[in-house]
């Protein structure tokens, strides 16, 4: 399959805010599809239970927002406006289920708007330790077997040892295949560019596990082969877009001012999990290991004090980028209030930055492009800013 033709079928995914391929895959399946928002879920018991796991972020710069802001004070960022209105346009009917992972208290008084406005669905506002240590690991197991408890009453099949293995697995191969391409873009970035990654892995929040993982795996065949011209571009990290994200026109800008992005924090939960899961006799548990200690370090999660920007510059010398630009979604309080701590690890490391704001539907694409073009102009010219 030809680059091309797969990034066509992730574009179509991607502007498809109706799920048509959800919808199919149910009706093919006769089984269940969960919705999920931004950042985190273990989607593998989704999964194991037999159900379709469908990511959600919001409805992007397509979407007209009638219904939506009435829900909201104006002083909040716009996912949730985005998504209540995608839900009362019934455009979320192929779901039967949301959860909502514990991220802010945007998302979790979302959770609660959803319960009134859809009593007839399942509605899960999923809470997820904060303390890695004592009894976190114990909080969490207890939610897993709870949501696996839900999950197989609503689906009517039981998520044994046997079936959340499979699902580990299927989840491992879909991890390693993400890092093979975040890896490829990193060491030769004129092969994948960061646009086509992007739809990749938002083709990632719909199709079913399989399937989305042989995409990748064609689209890595076909990039590695693929005679595309290398730019004197600069090489930067991009950080703080883990939840709300930022339309596509956005990010083709950012890579057309002259930057090459060798690392990112988009659609996270597809590489929350840093190494693979091991299969056991108590799958639940090895889920729970893996989160406890095996994740990236981000705004919604808990850093030791003095340590926070520590994965940050890890993760810049690691990629060998020049620089950073922190992105962060408008009045996104976990990425805006940790910014001050990455900017001052990164001063300390000596490594330049920029930043700045946005919206799912911002129009000022200009400005963004001009800040990120002069971003790279000025690390070109003196190495900093
Ligand atoms: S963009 Fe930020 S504030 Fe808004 S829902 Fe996501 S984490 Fe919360």
């Amino acid at each position: 399959m030809s680059i091309r033709a797969i990034v066509e079928q992730c574009e179509d995914i991607y502007n498809d805010l109706d799920f048509g391929y959800v919808r199919d895959w149910k009706q093919r399946h006769g089984a269940k599809a969960m919705g999920f928002m931004p950042v985190y879920v273990p989607r593998e018991v989704i999964h194991a239970a037999g159900m379709l796991p469908v990511g959600i972020m919001g409805g992007g710069d397509a979407m007209e927002i009638i219904r939506g802001d009435a829900y909201f004070q104006s002083y909040i960022c716009h996912l949730p406006r985005s998504t209540v209105e995608l839900g009362l346009a019934g455009k979320l009917a192929c779901l039967d289920g949301m959860l909502f992972p514990a991220i802010c208290d945007v998302i979790r008084n979302l959770s609660g708007m959803w319960q009134i406005m859809f009593p007839d669905r399942y509605v899960r506002y999923m809470d997820f330790p904060q303390s890695w240590v004592g009894p976190g690991r114990d909080f969490y197991r207890a939610e897993l077997q709870e949501l696996q408890h839900d999950l197989q009453q609503l689906s009517g099949v039981e998520v044994t040892p046997e079936r959340l293995n499979r699902s580990i697995v299927l989840y491992n191969e879909n991890r390693r295949a993400l890092a093979e391409l975040y890896d490829l873009r990193a060491e030769e970035p004129h092969r994948v560019p960061t646009s086509e990654l992007y739809l990749l892995l938002r083709a990632g929040n719909v199709l079913e596990v399989t399937e989305h993982t042989a995409m990748l795996r064609a689209y890595l065949d076909a990039a590695r082969q693929a005679d595309r011209p290398l730019r004197d571009n600069v090489r930067v990290v991009v950080s703080g877009l883990f939840c709300e994200q930022p339309p596509l026109s956005m990010v083709r800008a950012m890579e057309g001012s002259g930057c090459y992005i060798v690392d990112d924090d988009w659609v996270l939960g597809a590489r929350y999990q840093l190494g693979e899961t091991p299969q056991s006799d108590d799958p639940l548990g090895a889920l729970v290991e893996a989160y406890m200690k095996d994740t990236v370090q981000t705004s919604t999660r808990y850093v030791d004090d003095g340590h926070n920007g520590d994965f940050l510059v890890e993760q810049a010398r690691r990629r060998n980028a020049e620089g950073v630009i922190f992105a962060a979604a408008s009045f996104c309080d976990p990425a805006l209030l940790d910014r001050p701590m990455g900017q001052r690890a990164l001063t300390e490391a000596g490594i330049p930055f920029t930043a700045f704001t946005y919206s799912e539907n911002t129009g000022q694409i200009q400005v963004i492009k001009e800040q990120a073009g002069t971003f790279a102009d000025s690390i070109k010219l003196w190495g900093t800013v």
